[in-house]
This record gives C-alpha cells, structure tokens and sequence, in this order.
C-alpha cells in the first residue's frame, strides 16, 4: 500500500514512512557513542512513601540532550538502543551513573537511605556481564545493594524467558531489590507474577491510576485487586502517574504503599539534599 511508482520508476514510499526509515537510522547513527560525548543524562523522579509522604527513593529516566535538538524522551530513542544494541553501552552508562548518584546521596531519611531505581530493558537483562557490572559497581561504590532496585517490565521476560528470570534471581541474591513495571498493561498477568516471584514491588501503570479521578470505575476495581493480589504475595506496589488530587486519595484509600507522578514531583536533572522530605 505504501508503494507509489515516482516519475522516474524510483520506488517512493509514502513521506511518514520515509521518514521513520530516516529518522531510524539518523536516530541510531546519532545514537552511537552519545554517552561519551557527555549528550546522555539520567533524570530522577521521587518515589514517595504514602504512609508519611516522604520521599524515599528516585527512579533514575534517561535523557539525551541532542546537540541542535533538544532533549529527546526515552520513547524516542530506547527502542531503537534496544534493536540495535546499543542499549548495552548506553545501558553501562546508565548503571554508572545511577550508581555514583546513589554513593552521592547517603540521604539520611528515617528509615534507610535514598533508594534508586534503574530500569532495565529485555536485551539488558538477557546480555552477559550484567550481574559482573553490578557486583562491580557495588564493590566499587560501596552502594549497599539494597539501595537499589531494579525495574522491568513483562517484556523484559520475552525471547529468553529462563534466562531473564535467572538474571533477576541473581540480582536478587546480591541484595537489589526488584520491581515489576507497568503492571497491568501486558499479558498473561497471573502467569507473570507467579515467573516474576522474586519481585519486591509492583508498579502500577499509570493508564489505571487516570481513570481514579471519577469515583466510580473500574479503575478503581482493577487497582484495588492488584494491590491485594501484591500484597498477599508479600510485594509492596507503587503507583504510577499521579497527577491529581484526586487520584492520590484514590490510591491511599486502595491500600498502595509508595507513589510517584508530576503531583508529587517531577523527573528533574538533580535532586536536592533538602528535598528528602516532601511533607504538605
Ligand atoms: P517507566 O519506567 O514506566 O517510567 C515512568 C514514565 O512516566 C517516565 O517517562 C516518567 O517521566 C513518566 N511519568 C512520571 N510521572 C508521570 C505523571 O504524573 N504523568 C505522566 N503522564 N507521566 C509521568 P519517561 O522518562 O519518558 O520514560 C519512559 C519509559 O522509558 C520508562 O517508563 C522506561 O520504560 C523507559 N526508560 C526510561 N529510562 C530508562 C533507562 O535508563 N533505561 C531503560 N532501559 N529504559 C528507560
Ligand atoms: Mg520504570
Ligand atoms: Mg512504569
Ligand atoms: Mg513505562
């Protein structure tokens, strides 16, 4: 359908093809040693305990500061790392980097200290040398292990299942804690959760945490089992995206543990000593 035959029997594709072709390659091409010419950069969102409405930890989001373009998200540029492989430089960046952040921020929260939080991909967690990275960055950091948490989704078990979760297990033994991201949004939920047992905290995507704004709803539904489901398994849940008022009664009402969303702080570049606490 996309195939029109041009003037000159030159094969045109239709512009918006033509341009995710180009902006693809552009994209990877670009993307190729980015993080030593000092364009990538970690952002860190607080992670907020709901029980005292203190910030307990940060998730580290990656950021690449394109020269002439600005900063681009991660949903432009991770999957294209992720088919090309660049993840796995990038990626080494990144545990660095979220690593001599956690050795900078011995926070001194009640309770423990800050803790970080990495998200991993699915070429990440089945590449070798990820366990050697991390008990190196550990060693060389003196990070306790348990100040970080690592966070993947479902489809992080896609391709080398046995593998993936055998990677985690270990991260796991080492100390880190794990996190299953954007719950509720693959497939095969109960299954995944039962594979994924390991896991310390479940995090609740953010498409049901929209719907809490009306009283009524599914939404409402949905959260409150998956937090039950959690905690009856022994794992505590996040909730994603908060943006509203109301959505954060809503989830203190459903029993979440820690949330996280543009209401209660946004991804910023640094985060600040003082900001350890977020009381209102
Ligand atoms: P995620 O891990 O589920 O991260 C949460 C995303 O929601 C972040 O988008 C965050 O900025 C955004 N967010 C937080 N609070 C709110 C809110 O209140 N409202 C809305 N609308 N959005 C909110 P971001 O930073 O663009 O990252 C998107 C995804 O890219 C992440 O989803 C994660 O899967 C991936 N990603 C980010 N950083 C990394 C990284 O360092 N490594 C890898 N492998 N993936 C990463
Ligand atoms: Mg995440
Ligand atoms: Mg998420
Ligand atoms: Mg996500």
């Amino acid at each position: 359908r996309a195939k029109e035959r041009g003037r000159d029997g030159i094969v045109l594709y239709e512009e918006a093809d033509h341009r995710r072709a180009l902006s693809r390659v552009d994209i990877e091409q670009s993307l190729h040693g980015a993080h030593e010419r000092g364009e990538i950069v970690l952002h860190y969102q607080p992670v907020i305990r709901l029980a005292d409405r203190r910030q307990v930890g940060v998730e580290a989001l990656v950021r690449w500061e394109r020269p002439g373009l600005g900063l681009v998200h991660p949903a432009d540029f991770i999957a294209v790392a992720e088919e090309s492989g660049l993840i796995i430089p990038l990626g080494a960046w990144i545990l660095e980097e979220a690593f001599r952040s956690a050795a900078a921020w011995p926070l001194p929260l009640r309770g423990g200290r800050i803790q970080v939080a990495i998200n991993l991909s699915a070429r990440q967690l089945s590449a070798p040398g990820l366990l050697d990275r991390v008990h190196g960055l550990l060693e060389r950091t003196g990070v306790p292990p348990d100040a970080i948490c690592f966070e993947v989704t479902e489809s992080a078990l896609v391709g080398n299942e046995e593998l993936a979760v055998e990677t985690l297990e270990r991260l796991k033994a080492l100390g880190a804690h794990i996190a299953i991201d954007d719950f509720g949004t693959g497939h095969a939920t109960l299954d995944y959760l039962r594979r994924f047992s390991m896991a310390d905290t479940l995090k609740i995507d953010r498409s049901f945490v929209q719907g809490l704004d009306s009283p009524s709803g599914q939404e409402r539904a949905i959260v409150g089992a998956s937090v039950a489901l959690a905690h009856s398994l022994g794992i505590g849940v996040v909730a994603e995206g908060i943006e509203t008022e109301a959505q954060l009664r809503a989830v203190v009402e459903l029993g979440c543990d820690h949330a996280q969303g543009y209401l209660l702080g946004p991804p910023e570049r640094f985060v600040q000593a003082a900001s350890s606490s977020t009381e209102r």
